[in-house]
């Protein structure tokens, strides 16, 4: 008997949600464990704190002795909250967290004991490395390296333990993390984007980049994922037959959220308000027992952390509640998967977003400048865009008519293509003043201020705009958002010094006024770009061919993807910036390349052995009942049990042919493998675990699939697609 499917079914039934506490007004728990302004205030000396919103404000460093202060008095702090103990909190290239905790506590002889946290444990750290992956690095360098506070993003309290988020880079600097790349690449966009805000306005010191994240998730119950050993070891389901009911009604999509999950949510969300994490959105997606969770946005670095240390507190929190959370994106065959939009916009320290129309002309000159440089970029390094959200689970996401395809393109709406269509008509050279005028009062001067509205949007896109920020689709779930914010915020940097180039050249050159140089500028890259602007059906099959004809890359799997990652032209760029230099390019392709193929490897293993070891002993065992049966049948009826057993006989049949072609299959898996494992260049290995070991996953699974539908249901050891969904 499954005894373990029907256990874990029976156990979920019976669960209530949990009380959830909300005592306090939102507004007043909100970071309350963050080492912010106010806990600052109260326990940093003047020069500390001074010392400490530089840092934040200008990047300036900040020395030894004020580092000394402030860990003072953020280790006041956070004993007064309870903490024992710190860790520096970063972002290895697992794309998870790391963590090493180290107790305040510090003997001083004569059995004596004190709380000690100095500038030294603050500033930076040598955690025992090794086994985080570093692409070669440093084998080929330093064998150590080290983490380094990152103050723009505060330190805060998790459990009892203070985490001070670090960047973590090798002895020789090369980047081990995500974060340090994005650091670099948040401020190149930052520079950039200043200097050509001076056209616009004289007193823009900084442009930040910002980042609002959608996180979608399942929850499924504990004991029903933990039953599943696919589940448990690879966060997907491998097989499974698609349940009589899925999502074909449309009835989970912003409906009532079922009450355990109700109480999970708000459990995290108070959570969320102490960590300073500013959640606001939550509700029902597409798929049963799918939910989506979003931010305010704020400044992409914090962003980016708090995302991932939502992610992880988002498991941690559902042990409470006896919920697994899937992540993954994509969790269950014929069910939607899960996507993280990550919407980005470019703000001034004067208070303007850069991707919102404003309401004078000259502020939509600048608007138009900012926009059509993004599309400008997206255009040129659509494949860097592309391989920026690549991944094994991700694969299965895009393309499959519920997320963007793998081909990037930008959406932008009726208005703005109207806009552009206009622009683009502007004469060459200088502009009369009449021609000026008309551009400024109509073109320019007609863009509605809030097009926030903007009904005609379009869920097909990888890349739209939605009125005052781009919403990058493709990002899967498990993603790091580092990675895409990354190259996006540095292909931007790149084009807006180009652009500045340009337009400094026609006025020093060629004497024109300022703005028809921005205007000769922007017309020709509404020219140059066209091939990214897509406004129909990204699902469809005449975009695919419509795409190839424009020369868009059209990279639907990881390995093809990853490839533009070495290319001269990207290590040249991200080297020429000063994000990533040769060595960190190749190390994170390298990196990139080996987790797929894992991810692929283990995804096979798992699923041979539930093929072999669970799902045809079941079919074996069920075979033996309708023998015994016939045979049964036979013994009494004699001849005329031919006519009586004529089902089961085909059954008994239909088993053994299905048995015959999973074991035959999985035995063609494991040699594939074999053979591949033998090869030691990478691109040969990912592109045979790609091509040849994952196509057996689909067939393997249909022969299971369909066991699944004709074996006793009481037989069958794999809690179902029905428990798992619509248990709520
Ligand atoms: P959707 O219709 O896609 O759900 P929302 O308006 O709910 O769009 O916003 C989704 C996300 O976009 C939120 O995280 C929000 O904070 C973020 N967002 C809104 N405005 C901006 C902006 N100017 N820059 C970056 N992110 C933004
Ligand atoms: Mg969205």
């Amino acid at each position: 008997m499954s005894t373990l499917r029907f256990h874990a079914v029976k156990a979920s039934l019976k669960r209530r949600p949990k009380k959830i506490k909300e005592e306090k007004r939102r507004s007043e728990v909100f970071g309350q464990n963050v080492f912010n302004e106010t806990a600052m205030r109260q326990y940093l000396t003047k020069t500390a704190l001074t010392g400490i919103l530089e840092a934040v404000q200008k990047g300036t460093k900040i020395n030894r002795l004020i580092a000394d202060h402030i860990s003072t008095g953020m280790k006041e702090w956070a004993i007064s909250k309870g903490a024992t103990h710190y860790t520096h909190w970063f972002q290895p290239l697992t794309g998870a967290t790391a963590e090493k905790h180290d107790a305040f506590f510090e003997t001083i002889g004569d059995g004596l004991a004190i709380e000690k946290f100095g500038g030294d444990q603050l500033v930076q750290q040598e955690p025992d490395a090794s086994s985080f992956p570093n692409g070669g690095i440093r084998n080929t360098f330093e064998a150590r390296g080290y983490t380094a506070w990152d103050p723009t993003s505060p330190a805060f309290i998790y459990g009892t333990t203070l985490c001070i988020p670090t960047v973590f880079v090798s002895y020789t600097g090369e980047a081990l993390d995500n974060k340090t790349p994005l650091l670099r690449a948040l401020q190149v966009v930052d520079s950039a984007a200043v200097a050509v805000c001076k056209y616009f306005d004289k007193n823009v010191k900084k442009v930040n980049a910002s980042l609002g994240w959608e996180q979608e998730y399942f929850l499924i119950d504990n004991d029903l994922a933990a039953s599943r050993p696919d589940i448990v070891l690879t966060g997907r389901t491998l097989l499974g037959h698609s349940p009589a009911k899925g999502q074909q009604l449309d009835d989970h999509y912003f409906g009532t959220i079922p009450n355990r999950a109700m109480a999970y949510m708000r459990d995290l969300e108070n959570e969320c308000m102490l960590l300073g994490i500013p959640v606001k959105t939550r509700h029902n997606e597409v798929a049963p027992n799918q939910f989506e969770l979003a931010p305010i946005y704020e400044e992409a670095n914090l962003a980016v952390d708090h995302n991932s240390l939502l992610m992880d507190i988002m498991q941690k929190i559902a042990k409470r509640h006896n919920f697994t959370v899937m992540m993954h994106e994509k969790p269950f065959a014929g069910v939607n998967g899960s996507g993280k939009h990550n919407n980005w916009s470019l703000s001034t320290n004067t208070g303007v977003n850069l991707l919102s129309p404003g309401t004078t002309p000259m502020s939509n000159l600048q608007f138009l400048t900012f926009f059509i440089n993004t599309i400008k970029a997206v255009q040129i390094h659509e494949e860097l865009l592309r391989a920026a959200i690549a991944s094994a689970s991700n694969d299965h996401r895009l393309g499959a008519n519920e997320a963007p395809p793998a081909i990037i393109s930008v959406f932008i709406g009726q208005q703005l293509t109207k806009v552009l269509n206009e622009l683009e008509t502007v004469t060459k050279g200088k502009l009369s003043p009449k021609e000026k005028t008309d551009l400024k009062l109509n073109v320019v001067g007609k863009i509605p201020e809030v097009i926030l509205d903007n009904t005609d949007r379009n869920r097909t896109s990888p890349f739209a705009f939605t009125g005052n920020k781009f919403e990058f689709r493709a990002v899967g779930s498990t993603a790091n958002c580092a990675n895409p914010m990354t190259v996006l915020n540095t292909i931007v940097a790149n084009q807006l010094i180009e652009f500045k180039k340009e337009v400094d050249a026609l006025i020093d050159e060629k004497a024109m006024k300022k703005d028809d140089a921005i205007f000769n500028v922007l017309r020709e890259y509404i020219k140059t770009s066209k091939a990214i602007l897509f406004e129909g059906n990204g699902y469809s099959d005449e975009w695919e061919k419509e795409a190839k004809k424009r020369g868009l890359s059209n990279n639907k799997t990881t390995p093809e993807a990853l490839k533009i990652k070495i290319a001269p032209s990207s290590i040249e760029l991200f080297d020429k910036l000063g994000v990533m230099n040769k060595v960190e390019s190749e190390a994170r392709y390298e990196i990139e390349m080996e987790e797929y193929i894992l991810h692929i490897q283990i995804e096979s293993r798992v699923l041979g052995d539930i093929a072999r070891n669970h799902v045809v002993p079941t079919a074996v065992r069920y075979q033996n009942i309708l023998i015994e049966n016939v045979t049964g049948l036979k013994s009494i009826f004699g001849d005329k049990f031919k006519d009586l057993a004529k089902e089961q006989l085909s059954l008994i049949e239909q088993i053994s042919q299905h048995i015959e072609a999973i074991n035959s299959l999985v035995t063609k898996m494991t040699d594939v493998r074999k053979t591949l494992n033998k090869k030691t260049e990478i691109e040969v290995k990912a592109t045979g675990y790609c091509n040849k070991v994952k196509p057996l996953f689909e067939d393997i699974r249909y022969h299971c699939d369909k066991l699944e539908l004709m074996i006793d249901d009481e037989l069958w050891p794999l809690t179902k697609y029905r428990e798992l969904l619509f248990t709520k």
